[in-house]
């Protein structure tokens, strides 16, 4: 059986000041055992968050990572450097793809540098508008996981630490969300790519998120669909008051798959 998972892409929000008061809220408010927590605040608010949530349960993960092992990349943070820090990461973000060129291939490597590090991938992949206005989405989403996943060995660990969010770019940060039932055929196309490349029954265990404008009065539509796995959540990730009642919902949907025997 899947988890579900509820991630909070705290974007670049928070500061080492502040993080680790609001992370313990939060996983106050959200101590929920049926659901996989993971809060991913900017990289220098790592440490507080994760000495704030020592012993709750809550999982730390970072919003990107350098393609490069190590090297003479001023600014910038690899997979390494996160060890102990962070569990989770981030890759492919559709915010790091449009400010900062990032392609499939270098999305690709990104996630090679996150299995070396032994970190769990967050793969994020949507179409733009235009894409879904003209029919292209699976095929621009499609694109994306063959462009991110083809020199990935299908034995390898990444079968088991996936995870892939569906984040439909305009859906995200505008208050605009897909429909549950577009998310899910979304589901369902993101598997069968998997399929493509060779998964054959681990397909099964991927878990898929859906990532857009989630908030505590979306997120029951998406949790509805049997091929969703939980959320990415952005703005909605600040506010404790939505986390707990994202996370309550989380809650109930993963009883009641379980007790379906889903
Ligand atoms: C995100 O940052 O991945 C996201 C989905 O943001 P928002 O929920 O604010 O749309």
């Amino acid at each position: 059986m899947r988890p579900i998972i509820i991630a909070a892409n705290w974007k670049m929000h928070t500061t080492p000041a502040d993080a680790g008061a609001l992370a313990a809220l939060i996983a106050a408010r959200t101590d929920d055992p049926d659901v996989v927590r993971v809060l991913c605040p900017p990289f220098v608010c790592l440490a507080a968050v994760r000495d704030a949530v020592a012993g709750r349960s809550v999982e730390i993960g970072a919003q990107n990572i350098h393609h490069e092992r190590t090297g003479a990349y001023t600014g910038e943070v690899a997979a390494q450097m996160l060890v102990g820090l962070a569990d989770w990461v981030i890759v492919g973000h559709s915010e790091r793809r449009r400010d900062f060129g990032e392609t499939d291939a270098l999305i690709g490597e990104k996630l090679a540098r996150a299995m070396e590090s032994g970190l769990r991938p967050i793969l994020c992949v949507g179409e733009q508008l235009v894409d879904r206005e003209s029919g292209q989405a699976s095929e621009v989403v499609r694109a994306q996981i063959h462009g991110a996943l083809a020199g990935h060995e299908v034995s390898g660990p990444i079968v088991d630490r996936l995870v892939v969010a569906y984040e439909p770019v305009w859906a995200i940060g505008t208050g605009r969300t897909a429909r549950g039932a577009d998310a899910s055929a979304m589901a369902d196309t993101i598997r069968a790519t998997l399929a493509e490349l060779g998964w054959g029954a681990a397909v099964a265990n991927c878990p898929i998120l859906y990532g857009g404008s989630v908030t505590s009065a979306t997120i029951g539509e998406f949790l509805a669909e049997p091929a969703i796995d939980g959320a990415l959540v952005g703005g909605a990730s600040l506010k404790p008051d939505e986390m707990a009642a994202i996370v309550a919902r989380a809650g109930v949907t993963a009883r009641a798959r379980r007790n379906a025997g889903a």
